[in-house]
């Protein structure tokens, strides 16, 4: 498959790892819109938010249960914003699942 974040979970793309165990990765975004910019990801292939089901919502959990841990040792001092874009319309470039983690500026509010 074409994946390009299935190809960072496999190494076959190279990325700067801050997180990882048997389930998700956290990496650095390639085009950093803020000054800490990573994505979390699940290991497995699951394409959007609209595609979470009984079957993978465990991986859900996982992720934001790893978010502050990794957060913390970045010494981000609960402040950061989480993202996801589910769908075209919504800014999804990349068809597997991933939460944005954005710190270090102020966001706006709404987005644009
Ligand atoms: P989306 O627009 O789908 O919400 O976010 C996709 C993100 O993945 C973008 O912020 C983009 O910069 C990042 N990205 C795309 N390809 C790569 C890559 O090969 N390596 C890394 N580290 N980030 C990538
Ligand atoms: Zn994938």
């Amino acid at each position: 498959m074409g994946c390009v974040f299935c190809k960072i979970i496999s190494k076959k793309i190279s990325s700067d790892v801050i997180y990882e165990d048997d389930n998700i990765v956290a990496f650095n975004d390639l085009s950093p819109v803020a000054p800490v910019h990573f994505l979390v990801i699940p290991k497995i292939h699951i394409s959007s938010a609209d595609e979470i089901c009984d079957e993978n919502k465990y991986i859900i959990s996982e992720i934001f249960g790893h978010i502050p841990l990794i957060c913390r040792n970045l010494g981000l001092n609960g402040e950061y914003r989480i993202v996801n874009n589910c769908g075209k319309m919504a800014g999804q470039t990349v068809n597997h699942i991933h939460f944005h983690v954005l710190s270090g500026r102020e966001f706006g509010w709404p987005p644009g």
